[in-house]
């Protein structure tokens, strides 16, 4: 693996870094034996399969196979290369990766995503200055405080002030010697349309930095302070910013809401900033996206299936289409979601400001489930006329054949009858047209996986590169008796050379033995062989070596077998002969007994 850090600075990381508290920012894990079990945040799924090994520092998810280290864990969930991977961890745990004595060719390996996350830092820096110097940002500053905004939110989540010049970030940008290429991939500027020159996309607009989990700036939401269109305008896709992959404020949310269980999905920035201000420190917004499966696992990762999950809507109208297009996502996430709608009239801003957190609390109590607030909004919409009804079960229909759980659905279905005092069938009717009309597609991981199967062969082979991995004094004696050029799986066979290579010459833990995989489906499959129990002796283990090597053995005397009959059958003397020989050789090297 090539990357600019420093060998003993990622031992550094190894020795403080603890993979179950890393995960736990992404996973609520339960102790449950030895190891920790949760949701696996890499596939959809309503029972925990995702287990996490403290004592081994790994991870391995039984349902899609994913598994790995901490760096891996940190390389998957965020999409980051290892160097990022590292940097993000070096962060967390307060260690310094030195740059400084990388020359420049090292600089020039950085990975592009490492460049990019560098500058947009050095953007948010400039913009953060601009707002607080007494001229330049008066005005945003003023119009901030308007709004309602203290210094600790505004320094809190970071933000700043795009002057109304066309080039002055750009030019901040050249003066730290940032390449244009770099900028535009950015999105920070655009080049102009007579290929001379660039502009800045933000001009005279607030500006809110975009974060991710690791707090590493990914783009930027600008708005402006007068009545101009667009009102908002966020960064373009870059290779680090994905609108459907992120939400606003996850940095800051994330450790609240795993500690109440409980997350708000508000809808935009300012909503964020003040929910905050009141105290609602669990509040994330999408990016002018309707939610996500990947949102669904984002939230499911911070608040854990059982978690109450809040969408937070200013109207009824906003409210219904989000919850029409949304209740699909959460059921196929495996997620509950409840639908919040404020007061006419009110945003959380003002609602929070008017009525105080004690009144909002109260106000979330009422909010209902997802299904319960689209039907109860059809009907309100749609009244209880003879066509009023006809269309409540119209447009209810899909939203009720999303929902897997049979029994939910059939209850639903039993309610809405009840309440339209129509019969349970003629909605069952309509609902099953419903189902046939979409394609459900529940994400099944496991599908797109290679399970592993298990036959007799395989399994020894397993145990034995469980062996190398838990008992690696083993590896000798394995790699002395050949044992691994019998393999017949071609994923092991690998696994296990590469085991010897390196445990031949220096004792590595689990960990480092996964980490040395590249190949995700390899290191799934390491992963799984090292959470296995260690049981191992080294009598335990010599014996175990010997039993494989007979059933080897007679594998190939039962296979010569076949091979003789055949050639008997088909009177093939010369090639029966060439088989008696080889069956008189394996018999001389003593095989035939074992
Ligand atoms: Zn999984």
């Amino acid at each position: 693996m090539i990357h600019s850090i420093p060998q003993d600075t990622i031992q550094r990381i190894k020795n403080v870094a603890n993979i179950v508290d890393v995960v736990s920012e992404h996973v609520v894990l339960k102790k449950a034996g030895r190891n920790y079990l949760g949701l696996c945040p890499f596939h959809a799924e309503k029972t925990p399969s995702f287990t996490v090994s403290a004592e081994k520092q790994i991870f391995y998810c039984f349902g899609c196979h994913t598994g790995g280290n901490v760096f891996s864990f940190l390389m998957q969930r965020e999409g980051v290369a290892f160097p990022e991977a590292v940097r993000a961890l070096a962060g967390k745990y307060g260690i310094e990766v030195p740059t400084e004595h990388l020359s420049p060719a090292q600089k020039e390996r950085l990975s592009e995503n490492e460049q990019l996350y560098r500058v947009n830092e050095e953007a948010m820096r400039f913009f953060q200055r601009t707002l607080i110097e007494p001229q330049s940002g008066q005005r945003a500053m003023s119009y901030l405080v308007g709004r309602g905004m203290t210094r600790k939110i505004i320094d809190g989540f970071q933000l700043g002030f795009a002057p109304e010049r066309w080039d002055a970030l750009c030019r901040k940008l050249q003066e730290k010697k940032v390449p244009n290429e770099l900028m535009v991939k950015a999105g920070l500027v655009i080049p102009r349309k007579d290929h001379n020159g660039f502009y800045d996309r933000f001009r005279d607009r607030v500006i809110f930095p975009i974060m991710n989990l690791s707090q590493q700036v990914i783009g930027f939401g600008g708005r402006v302070m007068g009545a101009d269109l667009p009102k908002y305008l966020n960064s373009p896709e870059t290779p680090i910013y994905n609108k459907s992959r992120c939400l606003y404020g996850i940095h800051k949310a994330n450790r609240p809401a795993r500690a109440s269980g409980r997350v708000y999905v508000v809808e935009g920035y300012f909503d964020v900033l003040a929910m905050h201000l009141y105290g609602f420190e669990n509040a994330v917004a999408t990016l002018g996206t309707a939610l996500t499966p990947d949102h669904v696992q984002m939230l499911k990762g911070m608040v854990g299936a059982a978690g109450q999950v809040y969408l937070v809507y200013d109207s009824d109208q906003a409210g219904i289409k989000a919850a029409q297009r949304s209740v699909r996502v959460f059921e196929e996430g495996f997620l509950d979601a409840r639908i919040l709608v404020l007061p006419k009239g009110h945003d959380p801003d003002t609602y929070l400001r008017e009525h105080g957190p004690d009144d909002f609390l109260k106000w979330a109590d009422k909010a209902q489930g997802m299904i319960s607030f689209i039907i109860s909004t059809a009907i309100n919409t749609h009244g209880l006329s003879l066509e009023g009804k006809v269309k409540v079960v119209a447009e209810v229909q899909e939203s009720l054949a999303a929902v897997h759980d049979s029994v939910a659905r059939a209850l639903y279905i039993q309610q809405l009858a009840e309440r339209l005092q129509i019969d349970e069938n003629a909605i069952l009717e309509k609902v099953r047209q419903a189902t046939g009309r979409s394609t459900p597609h529940v994400a099944k991981a496991t599908d797109f996986r290679e399970r592993l199967e298990v036959n007799d062969g395989r399994r020894l082979e397993q145990q034995i590169v469980a062996m190398m991995l838990c008992y690696p004094q083993m590896i000798p004696e394995v790699l002395g008796r050949n044992l691994v050029d019998y393999f017949e799986d071609d994923q092991l066979r690998n696994i296990a050379r590469m085991l010897g290579q390196r445990g031949a010459t220096q004792q590595a833990s689990a960990a480092d033995m996964v980490s040395m995989i590249e190949d995700p489906r390899y290191r799934g499959l390491m992963a799984q062989l090292a959470l296995e129990e260690c049981h191992w002796d080294r009598q335990g283990c010599e014996r175990f070596l010997s039993q494989f090597e007979a059933h080897h053995r007679r594998r190939m005397r039962e296979d010569l077998q076949r091979q003789i009959e055949a050639a008997e059958k088909n009177k093939d003397t010369e090639l029966l002969s060439t088989l008696l020989r080889k069956k008189q050789q394996q018999a001389g090297r003593g095989l035939i007994n074992s």
